[in-house]
């Protein structure tokens, strides 16, 4: 294939890329971005494949590694559950980080014939690269067991953490400029005790780091990931890996900011870490009074006599897959004339968007699903909200209790409805782990259980309801 055809194709594929993450801005939109983002892929790794790079055996070795990769990645994608997507997004950053790293190290130890400024700058990709390919590795195997609860979800914070992390990022740069240049075996030692440096730099970063930052935590590995994968293009000149890498490390920046601002949080000091992590004297913090609880037959009758009704969902209805038979209950609602919506926090869940796709899974209607600055004023004039698996993102201590962890995320704020019912299976705290004074609200009722059984059996309740009206 000629260069040129090679430089046209890359471009397009660069396009399709672009086209594909405004597409996936959109709920409408989303799997038209989905499949432009696919042929994109395809076009690029064609492309390569027969580009001037590969050739002869190389096209064993090449469709080898596909098939064993394509295989692996095919099997894990269609047997994740979807509360296990998190933890699966967060190891795929950590194999971007370590390709990029293996790219550096396979960059350096190849014959290569730059010389003055050429060499230097090729030098500085490669020192880059690893470094921040391991950064994101490590970081990403610590977000891996948080997520999935291997490793506590609480902030490690080790008294001088921001000494030692200025020492890290001091002792790399001082490899780096040991490296720049030196004798082969000086600059691969350099190289290989700045790999070591880092991989313990990207830990301790992301364990410093936990409670209700862990959003910005992903966003962030993945921001990271895309410039891992743009430092391996610029070693292996390949443009459309600079393109793409750049494309993801700057939509994860971004995405990474707008979590920050739904948080609101500034970047530095959640990588900083402590958020949802401060220690707080269990009397500043637990709430008190008396829990009422409401069972089925209740919830039925209060939704009946309901005209408005919002439904705010949250991690424990992805756990229970009760977006089904939500759905159903929302027609049979609206079938009875009330107005019923969703309402989504930008954390909810365990991944940006993660409701969304439930909900999209579910086949609710976009135009029903309203984003937290959208819908949070409607709550007083809302007859019932129904809190389902959720909560954290409707804690009000995050908004009047100084002494919350959480304090200054914003929340929807559903304690303003008229009743609010939260179902749950028992009293545990959510994945900030701090108490929720929601549940001791007046105007609250706990509907405990598991999410999909009394979701299912409030929809058989409705709808008994129905034919009996009908009946009549
Ligand atoms: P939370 O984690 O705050 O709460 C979920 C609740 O669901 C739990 O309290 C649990 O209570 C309940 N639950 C679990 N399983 C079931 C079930 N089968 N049926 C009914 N209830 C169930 O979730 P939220 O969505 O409110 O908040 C998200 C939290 O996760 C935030 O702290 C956010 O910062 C964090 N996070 C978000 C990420 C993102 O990108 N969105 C990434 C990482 C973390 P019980 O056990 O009593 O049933």
């Amino acid at each position: 294939m000629s260069e040129s055809l090679v430089t046209v194709l890359y471009l397009l594929s660069g396009a399709l890329f672009i086209l594909s993450l405004s597409g996936l801005s959109a709920q409408e939109t989303a799997s038209r971005g989905n499949r432009f983002g696919v042929l994109g892929m395809l076009i690029a790794i064609a492309t390569t494949a027969f580009g001037a790079q590969v050739s002869g055996s190389g096209y064993v070795v090449l469709a080898l590694c596909v098939a064993v990769g394509a295989g692996i990645g095919a099997v894990l994608a269609a047997r994740v559950e979807m509360t296990a997507m998190p933890e699966l997004v967060a190891i795929l950053h950590s194999f971007v980080g370590l390709a990029a790293v293996m790219v550096g190290f396979a960059t350096h130890l190849a014959p290569q014939h730059l010389t003055g400024v050429e060499h230097t700058i090729h030098e500085i990709e490669i020192f880059v690269g690893v470094f921040v390919g391991m950064v994101t590795f490590t970081g990403s195997v610590v977000a891996y067991g948080k997520l999935r609860g291997t490793l506590s979800g609480k902030p490690l914070l080790l008294p001088a953490r921001h000494w030692l992390n200025l020492a890290m990022l001091l002792v790399c740069v001082a490899l780096g400029v040991r490296f720049a240049g030196a004798p082969e075996a000086v600059a691969l030692q350099s190289l290989l005790i700045m790999t070591g440096v880092a991989g313990v730099f990207g830990v301790h970063m992301v364990m410093a780091i936990g409670g209700a930052d862990m959003p910005v935590v992903v966003s962030m590995l993945n921001s990271y990931s895309g410039w891992a994968a743009s430092a391996a293009g610029f070693m292996l000149s390949n443009d459309l890996l600079i393109l793409t890498g750049a494309l993801v490390g700057s939509s994860g920046a971004i995405l990474s900011y707008i979590m920050c601002r739904a948080m609101n949080r500034s970047f530095f000091s959640v990588i900083m870490g402590g958020f949802g992590g401060a220690t707080v004297t269990p009397s500043a913090q637990a709430p008190t009074g008396e829990v009422q609880s409401i069972d089925v037959a209740e919830t039925v009758q209060l939704l009946r006599e309901s005209k408005r009704v919002i439904i705010v969902p949250g991690y424990g209805m992805a756990v229970a897959q009760a977006q089904y038979p939500l759905y159903e209950i929302c027609k049979t609602l609206g079938a009875q004339g009330a107005k019923v919506r969703f309402a989504i926090h930008p954390v909810a869940g365990r991944l940006p968007g993660h409701m969304n796709v439930l909900l999209a899974e579910a086949k609710v209607p976009y135009d029903t699903v309203f984003e937290m600055e959208e819908i949070n004023e409607d709550f007083p004039e809302t007859d019932v909200v129904l809190v389902i698996g959720a909560n954290d993102i409707v804690n009000p201590g995050a908004l009047d209790d100084p002494a919350s962890p959480i304090y200054g995320m914003p929340v929807l704020e559903v304690w303003k409805a008229g009743t609010t019912i939260v179902m749950k299976r028992g009293m545990a705290s959510g994945y900030a782990g701090v108490d929720n004074p929601l549940f001791y609200k007046e105007n609250n009722r706990m509907l405990f259980g598991d999410a999909r059984k009394n979701v299912e059996a409030i929809l058989a309740g409705l709808r008994q309801g129905r034919g009996a009206e009908a009946a009549e």
